[in-house]
């Protein structure tokens, strides 16, 4: 059977095989893990995956053609799931034993790492993703510096990140245009409580949305003028939403849910 890219899916197959087994050994699985794989597409990475002899599988790929594949392709231990992830709340199949791994589909990865983000309810004991390496960058960037946003402050809120190594587009077939990278997540024990992840998300977009500006005319608007609020926070408001740091933002969305502003 010829299976044909379909870029629309953002599908670039990973075709070398020292890096599918890299990614194997840096995975974590092992007898007593499980595997729920994104995206697996043909089932390249999942052929390496599976020698590291996870207690169970789980494909989840959107492609109905592919997960017909994938069906014939594996036995009965491993269960494939035609589903768009984006859309996946079938949260029984996650555990603290699971690893989630995906060569993600690069059009959608940014929203694929904000819902494992925001939603509480998928439990696992690491995510290892792989984005195009200017997004990885972005995911890893600290304040002050350029590519620090939204995805950084989001990211680092909830996970400790490591970079396990960058990927060359000719890894992959169809070649991508630019280089990958490959992030390995795990949840952060001392993560700063928030009441609502979502005000996270809904504040850093706000602000981010004015990049170059200070933030002064942003957080007014976000606090309705209130003086006395915006007092609280003890901001300097002359600064760029590249200078606040982690800290600031979960003051500043735990301040917007504690006043309930609507
Ligand atoms: N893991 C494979 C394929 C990576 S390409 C490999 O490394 O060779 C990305 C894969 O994600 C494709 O198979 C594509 O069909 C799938 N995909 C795209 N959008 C998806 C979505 N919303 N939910 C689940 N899978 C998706």
């Amino acid at each position: 059977m010829i299976i044909k890219a379909k870029k629309s899916l953002g599908q670039n197959f990973l075709k070398d095989k020292n890096v599918l087994k890299k990614i194997a050994d840096k995975s974590l699985l092992n007898n007593s893990a499980e595997l729920i794989e994104i995206g697996p597409g043909t089932g390249n990475l999942t052929d390496y995956l599976i020698k590291k002899n996870p207690k169970k599988v789980f494909l989840i790929e959107k492609d109905e053609e592919l997960s017909k594949y994938l069906k014939n392709k594996f036995f009965d231990k491993i269960k494939v799931i035609n589903k768009d992830i984006l859309k996946f709340f079938d949260y029984e199949i996650f555990n603290k034993n699971t690893i989630v791994i995906g060569n993600l589909p690069y059009n959608i990865s940014s929203q694929i790492l904000v819902k494992f983000i925001l939603d509480n309810n998928f439990k696992y004991k690491a995510l290892i993703f792989m984005f195009q390496k200017e997004m990885a960058d972005r995911i890893l960037a600290e304040v002050n510096s350029k590519n620090y946003g939204r995805l950084s402050i989001l990211s680092n809120w909830k996970f400790d990140i490591k970079k396990l190594f960058d990927i060359k587009p000719s890894s992959f077939e169809p070649k991508p245009k630019v280089e990958s990278s490959l992030l390995f997540f795990s949840e952060k024990v001392d993560k700063i409580n928030l009441k609502n992840p979502k005000s996270l998300e809904l504040i850093t977009r706000i602000l981010f949305n004015q990049k170059r500006k200070k933030i002064r005319k942003s957080i007014n608007n976000i606090f309705k003028k209130n003086n006395k609020i915006i007092s609280d926070l003890n901001l300097n408001l002359d600064l760029r939403p590249q200078n606040l740091d982690l800290k600031t933002y979960c003051n500043i969305a735990s301040k917007y849910d504690s006043e309930k502003i609507s």
